[in-house]
């Protein structure tokens, strides 16, 4: 079998596929408060397209995908997607990203789907008030209760928070604390300038070494083994139950072994986070692509998969990265 390796001799086994550019939430990182220009529908890739593409890939040795957004679950029948994703016999496993506030109903039936084997819940602050200042939605109780759901749930639980400037840097240290009782992963995530405006002002610039130093002034922390291709590093403190990690999304130290690609809402083929898209997918495949040429496609789509995100910016030919992380897909 065909494998997609990149011309740094890295091979591409995750595919990260955003499914809806909509979102019920405002992330003040992720967009604007008046939301983005949403795409018609038309645009969409089809649940049966995404189907197809992530076939087509599993078939050259692809066996995850992450389902993201926007957010997922505001995608009409997103679990019955899951179902139909969960029949890819080659596929290993199916994780999610979501914000939480639309699934503590769907909790049940997603257990009961096996290849469901990670859900990623982004929270970003513990306070009712600070959450609906960063989501610019008051929809904290709701997210917490699907927090406390999962956590009992057999689902892997992981929880994403952006660390902002000027917003939650103060409750870095309250998230590694609830890591004692909790068996949750929480995963720091650098601030990028994915809000459809581009890099916002900070006052600080709350960088990976910066979290960790804030971290050990109240933990004393031993780093973890993480698998090769992890986005974190990863951290425990002495007798607690979960572990936390930080992902350099900004300062980009984690490319040299990257095993990721990603297709957005609208079927663009992206290599990295940080291109500006490399290939129309949608057009491709409503044109009469085979399989075949899917295939062919794919092989030759990866060997222009930049050293790293840094490279990849500079490539760009729009300029910086400005645009949503929802149309996208983080
Ligand atoms: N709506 C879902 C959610 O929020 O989990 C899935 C999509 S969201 C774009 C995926 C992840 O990207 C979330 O954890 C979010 O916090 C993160 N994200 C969005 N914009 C970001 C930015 N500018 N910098 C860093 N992370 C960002
Ligand atoms: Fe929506 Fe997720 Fe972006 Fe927040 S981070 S606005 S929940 S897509």
């Amino acid at each position: 079998m065909s494998k997609l390796i990149d011309n740094f001799g890295r091979q591409m086994e995750y595919v990260r596929l955003a499914v809806t550019d909509r979102c019920n939430l405002r992330c003040q990182y992720c967009m604007p408060a008046h939301g983005i220009n949403i795409v018609p529908k038309q645009e969409l890739l089809t649940f049966k397209e995404m189907y197809r593409l992530i076939r087509v890939l599993t078939e050259l040795g692809v066996n995850k995908v992450r389902l993201t957004g926007g957010e997922p679950f505001v995608r009409k029948d997103f679990v019955g997607f899951l179902e139909m994703l969960s029949y890819n016999d080659l596929l290993d496993a199916i994780n999610i990203t979501t914000n939480g506030a639309l699934i503590s109903n769907h909790i049940a039936k997603i257990e009961q789907l096996k290849k469901v084997k990670n859900i990623n819940l982004s929270i970003d602050s513990l306070n009712r008030e600070k959450f609906a200042k960063i989501t610019r939605r008051d929809v904290y109780p709701e997210v917490y209760k699907t927090f406390e759901l999962l956590e009992k749930s057999s689902l892997n639980l992981k929880l994403n928070v952006v660390v902002q400037s000027g917003f939650n840097t103060d409750e870095i240290v309250d998230f590694v604390r609830l890591t004692k009782d909790k068996n949750v992963a929480v995963r720091f995530i650098e601030e990028m300038p994915f809000n459809g405006k581009g890099q916002r002002e900070m006052q600080e610039n709350w960088t990976f070494a910066k979290i960790l130093n804030e971290v050990k002034t109240e933990f004393s922390v031993d780093e973890i083994q993480s698998e090769k291709s992890s986005t974190s590093r990863n951290y425990k403190v002495e007798n607690h139950l979960g572990t936390f990690g930080i992902i350099p999304a900004f300062t980009r130290t984690i490319c040299n072994d990257c095993n990721r690609i990603r297709i957005t809402s609208t079927g663009t083929f992206k290599n990295c986070l940080f291109d500006d898209g490399v290939f129309n997918l949608r057009d491709f495949i409503r044109n009469g692509a085979s399989n075949n040429d899917l295939k062919e496609l794919f092989l030759s789509l990866v060997k222009q998969k930049p050293e790293n995100g840094f490279i990849a910016e500079a490539n760009r030919k729009d300029g910086g990265a400005s645009e949503s992380m929802s149309t996208i897909g983080g």
